[in-house]
């Protein structure tokens, strides 16, 4: 009997329904096949060897990496992300490759200056497209990143850039063809085309499961949240914490907050990952799913059981959007940020080979694309620097056009 190809060693590990090479639409380019590894964890190393994946080690989560070395980053949210995706598709026997992809690529569109930054460029670029950021993720992979002779982009697998743009206008979406077909009404007669793969479904959630337990760490760490003010606004951390003084008598008051927070922390977290893998398997169960095909056309089934999502998740999210996001210290620098992306974007926009990537025969991107590719990649230290370079730039030329114009009425 022949071997099993490392393909079919990885789909026999696999649920019928997960992501699959029998069931995978492939990648736009064929390409010779590996023999060392599958094709899913072949996405996942392009995804970690990309440009853009590195320049997630400088881009602001919530607090800026100005204010600390220890604060998430995007990329160590990234990290966090693929952690927990992992370990829930494990569980749900789902594509753990995939998931891990879609975790460390999710947020490879964001601009700098976190969502702050997303908003302003989408402000900026208001006349001319906007800005989206998971359609940025998936012009990245498709087009931006260029490591390869011969074409553009990643060539990534269908599965993965489906996962990639997890939300579109319908507007964009019109413009993108098979991929974009989720977000748009179903065509008459065909199935519909409401869901990505389970395993983008499980990095969505694995999202905000990261982000909003990292987020209550940080910023307990950085003193904008106390933990008295959590265990008010979130019961499970209440619990927890509660629980915590009880088993660690000498843990006082005030000392030693920040094992305290880390091991509440922790506890919710597992609590919220056994509802989701519960919750997601009786969910997959009651649907009759068999096939990707199935998942794609019923509703969303990786997700929280409503009681879960209602009484744990939404108020905490809301706490920390509250208590965390919307706070004065948080959101002190949030003008300078847009002031700054401001200047940067007159300045190319005034005077286009100021920006370094600018290439005026470019016949896909006009100028106002290009500048937000490129803005869009910055990091945020890149941008400050790029704030004070343009800002000299710009009164150099004012001091020279002044100069002229005396010399010419003298
Ligand atoms: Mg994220």
């Amino acid at each position: 009997m022949p071997e099993m190809t490392e393909k079919e060693k990885f789909d026999q590990t696999l649920a019928t329904y997960a992501a699959r090479h029998d069931n995978s639409r492939g990648r736009a380019l064929s390409e010779p096949e590996a023999n060392d590894r599958n094709e899913f964890q072949r996405d996942c190393s392009r995804i970690i060897h990309s440009t853009s994946f590195r320049q997630l080690q400088y881009k602001t989560q919530v607090f800026s990496n100005q204010e600390g070395d220890l604060f998430r980053t995007r990329a160590t949210h990234s990290l966090e992300v693929a952690q927990v995706a992992r370990s829930v598709a494990r569980s749900l026997t789902l594509n753990q490759d995939l998931a891990e992809t879609l975790a460390l690529a999710h947020d490879i569109g964001h601009a700098p200056f976190g969502h702050n930054g997303q908003h302003i460029l989408n402000d900026l670029l208001a006349d001319h497209g906007g800005f989206e950021h998971n359609l940025q993720g998936l012009r990245i992979i498709d087009e931006l990143e260029k490591p390869y002779l011969g074409y553009s982009g990643l060539n990534m697998l269908f599965e993965t850039r489906e996962g990639v743009l997890k939300h579109c206008s319908a507007k964009n979406a019109a413009l993108l063809g098979e991929i974009g077909a989720r977000f748009l009404p179903a065509k008459e007669g065909a199935k519909p085309y409401r869901s990505p793969t389970l395993e983008a479904q499980l990095t969505d959630i694995s999202d905000a499961i990261a982000y909003t337990h990292a987020d209550l760490e940080d910023g307990v760490m950085m003193k904008v949240l106390k933990v008295d003010t959590v265990a008010e606004g979130v019961p499970l951390f209440a619990e927890a914490i509660r629980e915590l003084r009880e088993r660690y008598p000498e843990a006082k008051k005030g000392e030693m907050d920040s094992r305290l927070v880390r091991m509440a922390s922790s506890m919710m977290m597992k609590k919220a990952l056994a509802d989701l893998i519960q919750a997601s398997r009786e969910n997959i169960e009651q649907s009759g799913v068999k096939t990707l095909d199935d998942v794609r056309a019923a509703p969303k089934l990786v997700r929280f059981s409503a009681e879960f999502h209602a009484k744990t998740h939404i108020p905490f999210k809301q706490f920390l959007m509250k208590e965390l996001y919307l706070h004065p210290d948080v959101a002190r620098c949030r003008d300078q940020q847009g002031e700054m992306l401001k200047t940067i974007f007159q300045a190319y926009e005034q005077n286009p080979k100021w920006m370094s990537s600018y290439n005026p025969k470019d016949k896909e991107r006009d100028l106002y694309r290009q500048i937000g590719d490129h803005m869009a990649a910055m990091t945020d230290r890149y941008a400050l620097q790029e704030f004070n370079r343009v800002r000299a730039q710009m009164s150099m030329k004012q001091m020279k056009q002044g100069m002229s114009r005396s010399a010419k009425l003298g």
